[in-house]
């Protein structure tokens, strides 16, 4: 059985000069490091398929 509800991974805040970026340190499927422009459910480069979290939202 699959559960409906994908992995859930800690992404790291990555300050850039334009937008800001989500950094996966360790994928949960390939073990490499991803990079996404938002949280939430992604689709890795990899085929992997996992939900963002991101640690904290900055609020201006
Ligand atoms: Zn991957």
């Amino acid at each position: 059985m699959t559960p409906k509800t994908p992995i859930e991974v800690t992404a790291q805040p990555l300050a850039t000069a334009g937008q800001p970026q989500l950094l996966v340190i360790s994928c949960p499927h390939c073990g490499a490091t991803h990079r996404h422009l938002t949280a939430g459910e992604r689709h890795a480069p990899c085929g992997a398929k996992y939900t963002v979290v991101a640690p904290r939202e900055e609020q201006p």
